[in-house]
């Protein structure tokens, strides 16, 4: 068996997180990549540009001997990024606009629901929709009457 932490047969690092930081001398954001070191249990951020310069691997920052490797991030989209992408980016591979319907819109109480997937992943999952408000209320002919009245009463307050 190959010596693992070598060049050719580097440790694995942990994906933590992307941050950003403020470069001081270009006043400009820089992402970095936090990762953990499995060996000694340490975190470091680098520079993802950086990153992607050096193929994925890099000498451990705390061990000089031992090499990680840091493989491409696969980070699952969160509902509210989901939102604010307006439902166009697929949750599981991140591709942007390979999602489509796959099935019918179905209403019950106050959500409605849809099936959905990732032409590019084959990822499925449910949209959800949610009863906000009603608009452009036209009012039917019957006039007046005690009913018509108590009738509008119901409506708005199941639409609040
Ligand atoms: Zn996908």
């Amino acid at each position: 068996m190959a010596e693992k932490g070598t060049c050719a047969n580097p440790i694995v690092a942990v994906y933590i997180d992307d941050i950003q930081a403020t470069d001081p001398d270009s006043l400009q954001p820089v992402d970095l990549e936090v990762w953990k070191d499995p060996v000694s249990g340490g975190m470091f951020a680098i520079d993802a540009s950086f990153v992607a310069q050096v193929d994925e691997v890099i000498v451990s920052p705390f061990n000089s001997h031992i090499y990680l490797s840091l493989p491409e991030p696969v980070i699952e989209l969160t509902a509210e990024g989901y939102v604010e992408d307006a439902g166009m980016t697929c949750p599981a591979c991140r591709a942007a606009e390979a999602v489509e319907s796959a099935g019918q819109f179905e209403v019950s109480d106050r959500t409605a629901t849809q099936q959905v997937r990732c032409l590019f992943c084959g990822a499925t999952w449910v949209d959800v929709y949610r009863l906000t408000g009603f608009d452009s209320l036209e009012r039917g002919a019957t006039d007046g009457g005690e009913e018509a009245k108590e009738e509008e009463e119901e409506d708005q307050g199941d639409l609040t």
